[in-house]
């Protein structure tokens, strides 16, 4: 994918002017895509100095599939009536990089000519405005371009606007419907396709079902072998072990569901425990091993988690770290060591893990089926957050809580499920009071790799509201806002 870079100016100036401002902002091109971690081609664009060429520029980003969003750049002050015509088409995501191209003011020498060209400083409050008046969505990373700030704060804002492309066109497939009675992962699927882009197709489990018996016995014996070399193997689903045939058919569901999905053009999808008729297990170890692959999941029929996932996947690829779909299991209230156990009957994705994950097999009490196999391991301590997206009626609300996550302090030995303490921020009681407060999922994705700033950015984007519960919340503000 890539990102066009507009360059703003006017005839004002003339054309030795001009030159080298299409020279200096080659020159910032040239670096950010030298900067190894914006993960995304920067494409410089001729300098924009009418009403017809920015409409044409917006208009060329707009219609280029490979495009995600655009960078504008005042090098020198670009009388902003010019960009109304263009900025009204614009749908894509926008950064406003308000950076000059001299970092240092050179006292000794500045003169007219050295201002006709270093003109950021109001050209980009003109620009800034327009927009403002507008109401065009955008970010606004401020500072000089070649700081490492700068360039981390850029570099985070093209992995939103790469997520919010790999949104709009996402298809989400739902094997069987919601879980029955549960309000927080229905919604309006039009709504939602309307705000987001994505599309979600529900599908009878017997569908996914004719796909897993079709899977070659051959297949199920090479993905078994991939097991024993990824993981370490509880002693009962090692070849002579007495779930080994459980495990042989969960490979077989890795496989069907693979298939499924890979013909459907599907990369986030559903199911429920509900709703499982000819399965022989709920699936654990596929979904988990999916998600590990990029897909995006939500259980229990829970489509906007299944979406979040994995849109947050993608603005997380290639980084440290992981993005897995969560839910708060329980809570320790010691004092001083308050934490949430966050896990989930199965499905927690190994990106988030520390050491090796391990297969196990246990019964599970719910759904009624075969004893599910399932990948078992802990996850990261460091920074982290939860993000949580809720219909509420006449609109989607994002509520994001960003956490400490830690290792549990002791074994588990008869919880056999992945897992992963956290402390919210603030602090456990004003951060759960206040994801309360919001209205937040038990749902969430919990991520290592994205920030508090990037899941604004895309709420900006998506034109949705966020309500933020970071180390600065303060719960009498944050209700009052809420009302
Ligand atoms: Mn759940």
């Amino acid at each position: 994918m890539t990102i066009y870079f507009l360059t703003g100016s006017q005839h004002l100036y003339g054309s030795e002017t001009l030159a080298q401002v299409a020279e200096n902002s080659q020159r910032i091109v040239a670096a950010l895509n030298g900067a190894a971690d914006i993960p995304a081609e920067i494409i410089w664009q001729p300098v924009l100095t009418d009403s017809d060429l920015v409409y044409r520029t917006i208009r060329a980003a707009e219609a280029d599939e490979q495009c995600a969003g655009v960078i504008t750049w005042m090098h020198t002050f670009s009388p902003a009536k010019m960009w109304i015509w263009g900025l009204s088409i614009l749908r894509k995501p926008l950064c406003h990089l308000h950076t000059q191209f001299h970092r240092d003011i050179p006292y000794g020498t500045i003169d007219m000519d050295y201002m006709n060209l270093h003109q950021t400083a109001h050209g980009g409050r003109e620009f800034g405005h327009m927009c403002a008046k507008l109401g065009v969505r955008r970010r606004v990373i401020v500072g000089h371009w070649a700081s490492a700030q700068v360039q981390g704060a850029l570099s985070g804002w093209v992995r939103v606007a790469l997520g919010i492309a790999s949104e709009r066109r996402m298809k989400v497939a739902r094997f069987g419907d919601n879980m029955r009675h549960v309000a927080v992962t229905d919604g309006d699927k039009v709504s939602a396709q309307m705000t987001f882009g994505y599309q979600v197709d529900g599908f009878g489990v017997g569908d996914l079902v004719e796909r897993v018996d079709a899977v070659a016995d051959d297949r199920v014996n090479g993905l078994l072998e991939e097991y024993q070399a990824t993981y370490d193997l509880a002693d009962n689903v090692l070849p002579d072990g007495d779930r080994r045939d459980h495990l042989a058919y969960s490979a077989r569901l890795e496989l069907g569901l693979t298939d499924f999905l890979e013909e459907g053009g599907y990369t986030a999808f559903t199911d429920t425990f509900e709703d499982l008729h000819g399965l022989r297990q709920l699936p654990g170890l596929a979904v988990q091993r999916l998600m590990g692959r990029g897909y995006g999941f939500g259980g229990e029929g829970d489509w906007k988690t299944a979406a979040l996932v994995r849109t947050m996947k993608v603005m997380g690829e290639g980084l440290p770290g992981g993005n897995s779909f969560m839910e708060d299991y329980t809570y320790h209230f010691e004092p001083g060591a308050e934490a949430v156990l966050g896990a989930h009957m199965l499905e927690i994705c190994p990106s988030i893990a520390v050491g090796k994950p391990r297969i196990e097999c246990h019964p599970l009490g719910i759904g009624g089926k075969a004893d599910p196999c399932r990948l078992v391991f802990d996850g990261k301590a460091g920074p982290a957050l939860n993000a949580s997206v809720v219909d509420m009626g006449a609109s989607f609300r994002l509520v994001v809580n960003t956490v400490s996550g830690r290792q549990p302090a002791a074994e588990l030995p008869k919880l056999p499920v992945a897992r992963i303490l956290w402390e919210p921020q603030p602090d456990m009681a004003t951060g759960v009071t206040g994801w309360i407060y919001a209205g937040g999922a038990h749902h969430t994705c919990f991520s290592q790799n994205i920030g508090a700033d990037q899941l604004v950015d895309y709420a900006t984007f998506t034109g949705i509201e966020c309500v933020l519960i970071d180390e600065h919340t303060k719960l009498s503000e944050l209700r009052a806002r809420l009302g």
